[in-house]
């Protein structure tokens, strides 16, 4: 049985005080499902006392550094994060892919990286909008899972959570269908090889309490990556109560 999980990404949104509010506003009553808050870096101290106060809540991290130490200005290494008590962290998202070049085989090194110390990679994969009018969707997801199936045996995917974010999607309203989404889905699923069953695959682009229920719904769809409605805890909440 895969556990539901929903995973909240603010990207660099927000400061001290509304961290701070967020959790004064978010109840997790009634929520089944996992919950993790991928703060901003300087706000992970401050998610993570939540967390440990609290059952099924965790705090990842939006990106790591590939490298473990040394004259990397700017960068941050993955036992930083766990000295934070970060537990998840994100990998590959389409902005760092987009906006600050990486390519799948740096992505794959950090999710290497993460694994080997002990934190959860989200491995964020997607198509944009050219490529899915192209009928390319499934090749470039295939490709992104293979730049990290090429360096990991394959038992180690079970220690990692999948997300599935169509670029069109993230940011835009607009997202893709229940069966759009459980079509790729089951397709990831698939590429993961034996292991595939156990592994937490989630949907990410615009999700919202008005779809979330119709996306959770899909046999494959374990849960989501929430960019803009995680930053509503009210709206966040109830995505989690509807996974
Ligand atoms: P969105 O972002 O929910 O604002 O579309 C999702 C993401 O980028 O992870």
């Amino acid at each position: 049985m895969r556990i539901p999980l929903v995973a909240a990404n603010w990207k660099m949104n927000g400061n001290k005080a509304f961290a701070e509010r967020f959790f004064s506003d978010f109840d997790l009553q009634a929520i089944a499902a996992h919950v993790v808050v991928c703060p901003p870096f300087p706000y992970i101290p401050l998610v993570s006392q939540v967390a440990e106060d609290r059952e099924r809540f965790s705090v990842g991290a939006q990106n790591l550094s590939q490298e473990s130490s040394g004259a990397y200005t700017g960068e941050i290494s993955a036992e930083m994060l766990l000295d934070w008590n970060a537990r998840y962290v994100i990998i590959g998202h389409s902005e760092r892919r987009s906006l600050y070049g990486e390519t799948s085989e740096l992505v794959a090194k950090k999710f290497v990286v993460a694994q080997q110390a002990g934190l959860i990679p989200i491995l964020c994969v997607g198509e944009t909008l050219q490529e899915r009018e192209q009928e390319r969707t499934l090749e470039v997801i295939a490709n992104q899972l293979k730049a990290v199936s090429d360096i990991i045996e394959s038992d180690t995917w079970k220690h990692s959570v999948v997300a599935y974010e169509p670029v069109w999607a993230i940011g835009t309203g607009k997202t893709a269908t229940p069966e759009e989404a459980q079509d790729v889905h089951q397709f990831i699923r698939g590429e993961l090889g034996n292991v595939g069953e156990q592994i937490q695959i989630l949907y990410g682009g615009s999700v919202k309490s008005a779809n979330a229920s119709a996306l959770f719904a899909q046999a494959d769809i374990d849960g989501a990556l929430v960019g803009g409605a995680s930053l509503d805890a009210k709206e966040f909440a109830a995505i989690c109560r509807a996974a």
